[in-house]
């Protein structure tokens, strides 16, 4: 296991911690990141409800094979609730997924004339989201999820692994709702920098802030986290003290140069 780093990093603080500098030392843990456009607009968000509850291997499989089946969304939108449930069996909560599938094409249909959601691009972030989130069961993370990984749009999807972060590093506060930190970090966040923060926080919690048991002694922002005290053994803290120690005693307790008397 890695030492704790008490010469390299920025400054301690117990305050929260400064975006900007979060992002660059995960992109330097975990990036580089690239942008690439998974789906087109539609098919990200059949994807969304297909992937929630279920991990990204199930999904996968029933997404593919709801393709398969039908060939086109537009296909799936004719299909019955049983036909597609059958379709995406083996991605799980079939029962659940398939009917709200059904719901969401047949609700674009109605407002949009077609299931061609590429116009959300060319309307501001707050009216696309807004647009999004009319349809039944589209919450502001699966909004965010269409908008920024389909459309490179800066939207926000908060998901547990980037809410437990934020909070933990004090970007947000400890009572926000989930739903509420969508809004407050797109707010601090500056739009070119959504995407690598989306990927950096849900690096960093899924590799080493996890919700048991985070590895603080090897956090890369563990310098900034006013959270990081509070997961650490005794140990850790021992040696996390002892290198502030020797810290101060190498920038404050150097001798001072002689100066020749007169
Ligand atoms: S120091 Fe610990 S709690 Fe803070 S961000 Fe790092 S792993 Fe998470």
């Amino acid at each position: 296991m890695a030492k704790i780093s008490t010469t390299k990093r920025s400054p301690r603080t117990k305050s929260k911690a400064d975006i900007v500098q979060t992002i660059k030392l995960m992109e330097g843990q975990y990036g580089p990141f690239s942008q690439e456009p998974r789906l087109p607009p539609m098919d990200e968000m059949v994807f969304t409800i297909l992937s929630q509850h279920t991990s990204d291997i199930n999904s996968s499989r029933a997404f593919r094979r709801l393709m398969e089946r039908f060939g086109t969304l537009e296909e799936v939108a004719k299909a019955g609730v049983p036909e597609i449930m059958d379709a995406i069996a083996p991605g799980g909560l079939a029962k659940i997924k398939a009917p709200r599938i059904k719901e969401v094409l047949d609700k674009v249909m109605e407002l949009n004339g077609s299931l061609d959601l590429s116009f959300l691009q060319e309307m501001p972030l707050n009216e696309a989201k807004a647009w999004l989130r009319q349809l039944p069961g589209i919450g502001p993370k699966s909004a965010g999820i269409v908008l920024s990984f389909s459309l490179g749009m800066p939207a926000m999807a908060i998901d547990t692994h980037i809410y437990r972060v934020s909070q933990r590093l004090g970007v947000i506060g400890p009572k926000v709702s989930v739903d509420k930190a969508h809004d407050i970090l797109e707010a601090k966040v500056e739009p070119e920098e959504v995407f690598n923060f989306h990927v950096a926080y849900i690096n960093h919690g899924r590799q080493v802030c996890r919700a048991q048991r985070p590895i603080c002694a090897e956090c890369v922002v563990g310098d900034l986290c006013p959270s990081r005290k509070k997961f650490l053994t005794k140990a850790e803290l021992a040696v996390l003290a002892a290198g502030e120690k020797q810290t101060l005693a190498g920038s404050g307790g150097a001798p001072m140069p002689h100066v020749p008397q007169s």
